[in-house]
């Protein structure tokens, strides 16, 4: 596993993405307190993996100002505003779907927030990513969003998808567009960072630990 995780991060950084190694899941948070000035203005897509490593716990804490979209009481209207807000953000968080051994980054979105926000507008992105994810190319990693990142998280969210009922998707295999036709559909938008043209714009702190789904 070690010289996969070399692996994963030397392709990384030849994409320009900063990798930063985690052995526990426990050491996160330290990690993002000297990648991430206190005080400074932060967002976060949804994200199981943020919850279990505490970095989610750390953004609410008060120690960033944090675009907290899920705090209680928020009108659809201040939702979207945050969205809005998250684009001249100092610093996003997120996990991804997945991470080739080419060193892209797999994201699978419905709203499109957190794949637009990876792809531009914050200073900084904050990938947090667990051994789990790590796949050997574009095809498996779509293939792991299908069975196994999308009826979790459709479970999660209480989203009726098919995939959440058959625990996997309807699409043809090997096609992105093909699939459940309905609103509640959280494969809408599909991103492969395959460079980062801005140099350490992402940083991705990979986990010995498994994280997230
Ligand atoms: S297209 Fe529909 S069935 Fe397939 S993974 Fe996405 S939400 Fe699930």
């Amino acid at each position: 596993m070690k010289e996969r995780f070399q692996k994963v991060a030397e392709a990384l950084k030849n994409n320009n993405i900063e990798c930063i190694y985690a052995e526990k899941k426990d050491d996160i948070p330290d990690i993002v307190k000297g990648l991430v000035e206190k005080g400074a203005t932060v967002s976060c897509g949804g994200s199981v993996s943020l919850s279990e490593c505490g970095v989610m716990e750390l953004l609410k804490s008060g120690y960033y100002n944090f675009l907290d979209r899920s705090a209680e009481g928020l009108s659809r209207e201040d939702i979207t505003e945050i969205y809005r807000k998250t684009f001249s953000a100092d610093a996003f968080f997120t996990s991804a779907n997945a991470v080739t051994e080419n060193g892209e980054l797999i994201n699978v979105d419905g709203n499109g927030n957190r794949v637009a926000a990876i792809t531009y507008g914050p200073d900084r992105v904050i990938v947090i990513v667990g051994a789990n994810k790590i796949v050997s190319d574009v095809a498996e990693g779509v293939k792991r969003v299908k069975t196994v990142a999308a009826p979790k998280n459709a479970e999660r969210l209480n989203i009726n998808t098919p995939c959440r009922t058959l625990g996997h998707c309807i699409c043809v295999e090997g096609t992105l567009a093909e699939g459940c036709k309905n609103d509640a559909r959280m494969c809408a938008f599909y991103s492969v960072t395959g460079r980062q043209r801005n140099k350490d714009r992402i940083k991705l702190i990979l986990c010995a630990d498994n994280l997230g789904y």
